[in-house]
């Protein structure tokens, strides 16, 4: 699984991808869909090197859900075939600097769930919504998730419109129809679907990396106030879908490959029914990509972290995430994005979303400035970032996920 591409020591004649930090040195290669700005050109298909974009076009490649088609041994070729583009010594060729670009969605994105694999966040949450009952009896054996809207899906950048919605305060009788005063953010990961499967055709758990195209970050904008009132019996509606953020890079699995690690159940808790179980799931199902939380006020000069977590906490794989999406016979399509949930660790201070930073708004966040944060007020930048990196390996990016809240219309 692993080869050349993933020399650390291979270096890209573009400078910035062979500096210190970088999100994108070689070894990475992440795609988006990029034009440049202020035009009204058609959107392109592109990798990350360093600073700079290459444009694929070509390449062969001029739709992004066309690519994310085609079969995992042809995007590893293509993959070789970029890495050899933009190895030292190759020839140099016309690059976009990133500044100079705009971004879009990175794939059109036909269907998105949103899962619960943070079993730390779901337990926090449940302590809040049902303090009797806060991990519900099946969450251990079904991965759980929702159908969520795809054309409130936003990139980077893009400012968000505080919702108006229905609240109930807990003492009161009647709800109102109000503008949302808990605009809360979740920090998630972005599974991209790559080749799908046909209408009737599940696929075994030991097929689904066949399915899997890569990952982004993706924030899951969530009204705390709404959804209390709104959730039961059918789940999450439009407590959710005024909005849903992704950073413009796709991360391909191929790029994760070192960064793969066990998955493994805690002590005592049941194993996934063998549908979802396979010796290659435990030895290699997980993903070690730290995350991260900014948020900059409009009081502050900089932003500041809010809080760090990992993608190991998530109880369910992205291969289990697949395999039971379309265990029924659902059929996935090249595009569809499947969330994880929030990936809150166990740590107080490593949680994923203000619900749990705050207990449920009880206890503000000091900021270093000394302003105090139960949810986000108008005006608010949050931010997601994530990395991977692991000794004798080359550290790879995900770029910004980014966004604004602005006032209710
Ligand atoms: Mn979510």
């Amino acid at each position: 699984m692993l080869d050349h591409t993933h020399d650390p020591a291979a270096r890209s004649w573009v400078d910035a991808a062979n500096a210190e930090g970088t999100d994108f040195p070689l070894q990475n290669l992440p795609l988006c869909r990029f034009r440049r700005q202020g035009t009204a050109e058609p959107w392109r298909v592109g990798v990350g090197i360093g600073d700079q974009i290459l444009d694929l076009s070509g390449w062969g490649v001029d739709d992004m859900n066309a690519l994310m088609g085609r079969s995992k041994a042809e995007r590893v070729a293509l993959r070789h075939r970029l890495f050899d583009a933009l190895k030292e010594g190759a020839p140099r060729l016309d690059l976009l600097p990133q500044a100079l670009a705009e971004f879009t969605v990175p794939c059109r994105v036909g269907d998105y769930t949103d899962f619960y694999t943070g079993i730390h966040h779901a337990r926090a949450v449940g302590a809040l919504f049902r303090p009797d009952n806060p991990l519900l009896p099946n969450y251990q054996w079904v991965p759980i998730g929702y159908h969520g809207r795809s054309s409130s899906i936003v990139v980077s950048g893009t400012p968000l419109r505080r919702p108006r919605g229905q609240v109930k305060p807990p003492d009161a009788t009647v709800p109102v129809f109000k503008p949302s005063e808990r605009i809360d953010f979740e920090l998630e990961l972005g599974l991209y679907v790559g080749p799908g499967n046909a209408l009737g055709q599940p696929f075994g758990i030991d097929e689904a990396d066949e399915h899997a195209f890569g990952l982004g970050l993706l924030n899951d904008w969530s009204a705390r106030d709404i959804q209390p009132w709104e959730y039961q019996p059918l789940g999450p509606f439009l407590s959710k879908s005024f909005g849903t953020t992704v950073s413009p890079w796709i991360v391909t699995l191929e790029a994760l490959e070192p960064f793969r690690i066990p998955f493994t159940r805690p002590e005592g808790d049941p194993q996934p029914l063998p549908y979802l179980d396979s010796p290659a799931q435990r030895e290699r199902g997980g993903y070690d990509i730290a995350l991260e939380v900014w948020l900059k006020t409009p009081a502050m000069a900089a932003a500041q972290r809010l809080s760090t977590s990992n993608a190991r906490h998530a109880y369910w794989t992205l291969a289990q995430m697949l395999t039971h999406h379309a265990s029924n016979g659902c059929n996935l399509q090249p595009g569809d994005l499947l969330g994880t949930g929030t990936l809150s660790g166990p740590a107080p201070e490593e949680a994923g979303s203000l619900l749990e930073l705050t207990q449920g708004g009880k206890q503000p966040v000091t900021l270093a400035g000394g302003e105090t944060r139960r949810f986000l007020q108008d005006g608010d930048q949050l931010g997601l970032r994530a990395y991977a990196e692991k000794p004798g390996f080359r550290r790879i990016g995900f770029g910004a996920c980014d966004g604004v809240i602005q006032p209710a219309p």
